[in-house]
């Protein structure tokens, strides 16, 4: 195991040097991997509602193509800068390959806070980075979707944007979507519902019954409050949950429902919901609970806390939460990461299900695409348990070997241009 930092992209570059040692890759096709195929920095002006301009910085990394196109989120958020965007982008390549998807690697996003920006700014703000896109996106060369800070509304100006300069609407150059414009039932859903299948098949791995299964999740977002949701519905404890604010813990389990609608109604963060004790996000990551679910930002769980943290099994909604150091911290004390190319791949799965109801211009129903996005889950699941056990290998080692194998593959099977 090589020793990393601590960045994104450092530990996303051990996890790679780890797999194509473990595969046996040689040094030219392991840099070939390793480097993005292409990024780009935009300038992005706005201006603002009161008259004045303001210059912020974008950015689209496209890591791999060898498997079709590029697939990968659009973040909105402060710490965005191009080698955390080019760590994200390698991930979905793994991702992509791993889930069984035709789709390479790719992540875009604006070193922002846009909820210091109106709605109005939002907008113009999107539509001028997606216009800077305009020639390296598309429906077969490269498909964003929601990621932090944008949600399906981002995707419509995205979309809209993008068919404005090519004459046509063009619904599959995005997915996340909203429904009335080409997005898939189901979607919303769908990277929690999959944390949901992979935090149940690590429970049934581990022989522990969900009704007396104990979570704490980081990150009350489009994927932690609905994770939160399907989990307590299907009858684990959530006993923590929380957001950029702090958290709030219950040992008696938090109602998710009544914690979305407060969000809903007005309130601008979980902190001080009642009935609840206030906790830092650094107390959530290291109570006394079964299972841990960061579900927000990267690089969260270090070699400052690893050995703290008491779950005994952690399924990354987030990508990247981990270190590569913390990682073998964990793995020396025997906790289970579920790793995120894994659990969070639900939300890719059915982003290329939406691409593909778009392209068929014929859209499924929601049982559908749940019956659909379990397949893949379990599937995924159960290749990456059965490699970790012949091979000796953690769950995260195991799904970067299967993900990477088959990126290496298809750049043999393609060979090199020219
Ligand atoms: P989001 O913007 O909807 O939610 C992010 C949540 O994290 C919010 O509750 C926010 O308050 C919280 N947060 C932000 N900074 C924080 C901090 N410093 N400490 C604690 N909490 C903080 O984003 P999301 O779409 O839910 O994405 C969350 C994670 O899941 C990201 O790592 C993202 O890349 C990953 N992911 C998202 C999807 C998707 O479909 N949205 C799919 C796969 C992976």
């Amino acid at each position: 195991m090589i020793l990393g930092s601590g960045s994104a992209w450092d530990t996303a570059c051990v996890q790679l040097g780890n797999a194509a040692r473990h595969l046996g890759l040689d040094d030219g096709l392991h840099e070939l991997l390793r480097t993005p195929r292409r990024a780009i920095t935009v300038s992005v002006p706005l201006l603002r509602d009161d008259g004045s301009l303001m210059v912020l910085t974008g950015y689209r990394v496209q890591h791999n193509l060898a498997r079709g196109p590029g697939k990968g989120g659009i973040r909105f958020h402060p710490s965005c800068d191009l080698d955390e965007v080019k760590a994200l982008a390698m991930w979905m390549t793994w991702k992509c390959a791993l889930m069984g998807i035709p789709y390479g690697g790719a992540k875009g996003g604006i070193a922002v806070e846009p909820g210091l920006l109106s709605r109005q700014e939002r907008e113009r703000m999107t539509r001028r980075y997606a216009a800077e896109l305009v020639p390296l996106i598309g429906p077969e060369k490269d498909i964003p979707a929601p990621d932090v800070g944008t949600d399906e509304q981002t995707m419509a100006w995205i979309m809209d944007t993008y068919s404005a300069h090519t004459g046509h609407t063009a619904t599959g150059v995005v997915t996340g979507k909203p429904l009335s414009i080409g997005g898939s039932a189901g979607r919303a859903g769908a990277t929690s519902r999959g944390v949901q299948l992979a935090l149940f098949a690590a429970l049934r791995q581990t022989g522990r019954d969900p009704h007396s299964t104990t979570v704490a999740i980081q990150g009350f977002g489009k994927v932690g409050a609905l994770a939160a949701q399907y989990l307590h519905d299907a009858g684990c404890k959530v006993v923590a949950v929380s957001d950029v604010k702090g958290g709030v813990y219950n040992p008696q389990g938090l109602n998710p429902t009544a914690l979305i609608r407060h969000l809903a109604e007005g309130a601008e963060t979980v902190v001080g919901f009642p009935g609840t004790d206030t906790l830092t996000n650094d107390d959530l990551l290291e109570l006394d609970v079964d299972v841990l679910v960061p579900a927000a930002l990267e690089g969260v769980i270090t070699i400052e806390n690893a050995d703290r943290i008491k779950a005994r099994i952690i399924v990354e909604g987030a990508n990247g939460p981990v270190t590569a150091d913390a990682d073998r911290i964990l793995e020396d004390r025997g906790v289970m990461v579920v790793p995120d190319i894994l659990a969070n791949g639900g939300g890719v799965a059915v982003s290329y299900f939406e691409w593909v109801q778009d392209m068929q211009a014929y859209f499924w129903s929601e049982d559908e695409v749940n019956d659909r996005l379990r397949t893949l889950m379990e599937r995924a699941y159960s290749e990456v348990a059965m490699l970790a056990t012949t091979q000796g290998v953690s769950m995260r080692q195991a799904a970067h070997i299967i993900g990477v194998s088959r990126v290496a593959e298809a750049h043999q099977t393609r060979g090199l241009y020219p």
